[in-house]
């Protein structure tokens, strides 16, 4: 089994990297949160320090990292992977991030002879510690299938979409539509809300339709008990929109529904709802519907 180093122990990186030490892989992790380190080396793990010494001592590297300053940063920068990379490694980055950026690390670490993955995921917290995230992976199709086996002990579903960068961009349709349904979902309820029917009774009769979605499965039931507690942080979807924007500037796509999703949602946080779910929308209509 390969050796993989494994660089980033947050919400989602912590249960993927146990996952793959239950199914025996060796891991050698690295994380600026110490006490996130020791809990993995407690569980199994090796650590080292730096990102240029987990690349000295794995076959496979691993990041799950918060956005694209930081793969840059600990890919290409001091201390970084491109310092202790051999020709033959394999990098898989999972985080969600710019398909521009992992273009640009990829390019620079194929000069080193390493071959790039962006393999970013959806699925949250609950997916990742049972192992069920569905994987949208850009790539060399020879290194995917090579490196499928891992992603599967951490995935449900492993897609290869296409060459490097689609996996995130891939990642961003997701995110584009899923915020775009949370709005809808949350518009529409307000008004009906307004016009005084039981938004209980509308969900329930409307579900079963062509208005119905997974997305309304997940989120109606929780704006409809005021409950915004994450799941997945608006912060977050905002990133990945920002994302989103960086590359439509790039190729010039028109896409307002995107833009309004994203001014709601900036509006929320900057009114002081910096840790709400991205299902916080609801909350946004609430206030200006006065409902
Ligand atoms: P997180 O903030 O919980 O974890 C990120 C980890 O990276 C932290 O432990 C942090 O200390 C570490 N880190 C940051 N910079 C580092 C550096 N230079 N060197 C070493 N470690 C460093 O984030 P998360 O929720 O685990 O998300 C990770 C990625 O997965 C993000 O891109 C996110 O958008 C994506 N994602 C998250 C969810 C979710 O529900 N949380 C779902 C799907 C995708």
């Amino acid at each position: 089994m390969k050796k993989i180093g494994f660089i980033g122990l947050g919400i989602m990186g912590k249960p993927m990297a146990k996952n793959l030490i239950d199914a025996g892989y060796e891991l050698i992790v690295n994380d600026l949160n110490e006490e996130s380190v020791k809990e993995l080396v407690d569980y199994g793990a090796a650590s080292l320090s730096t990102a240029k010494e987990i690349a000295e001592n794995s076959e496979v590297i691993i990041t799950m990292l918060p956005n694209s300053p930081h793969v840059k940063a600990v890919a290409l920068g001091e201390n970084g992977l491109i310092e202790g990379v051999k020709s033959g490694q394999v990098f898989i980055d999972m985080s969600s991030i710019s398909p521009l950026v992992s273009q640009e690390v990829a390019a620079a670490l194929l000069e080193k002879g390493v071959e790039m993955l962006d393999a970013p995921v959806s699925g949250g917290q609950e997916g990742a510690e049972a192992g069920t995230v569905a994987f949208m992976v850009g790539g060399n199709e020879k290194v995917f299938k090579a490196n499928k086996a891992i992603l599967e002990v951490m995935g449900g579903s492993v897609t290869l979409v296409g060459d490097i960068g689609a996996g995130e961009t891939t990642k961003l349709v997701n995110q584009i539509i899923v915020g775009i349904n949370i709005a809808a979902v949350a518009e529409g309820l307000s008004f009906g809300k307004k016009a005084g029917v039981d938004p209980e009774k509308i969900f329930n009769a409307i579900r079963g339709g062509l208005a119905g979605s997974q997305c309304m499965e997940d989120k109606a039931p929780r704006m409809l008990a005021g409950n915004y507690d994450p799941g997945f942080k608006m912060k977050l979807h905002v990133k990945d929109l920002t994302n989103t924007f960086e590359t439509s500037r790039e190729l010039h796509t028109y896409m307002p529904l995107a833009a309004q999703v994203m001014e709601m949602m900036q509006k929320l946080i900057s009114d002081g709802h910096t840790e709400v779910d991205h299902g916080g929308l609801g909350l946004f209509y609430e206030k200006l519907n006065n409902i």
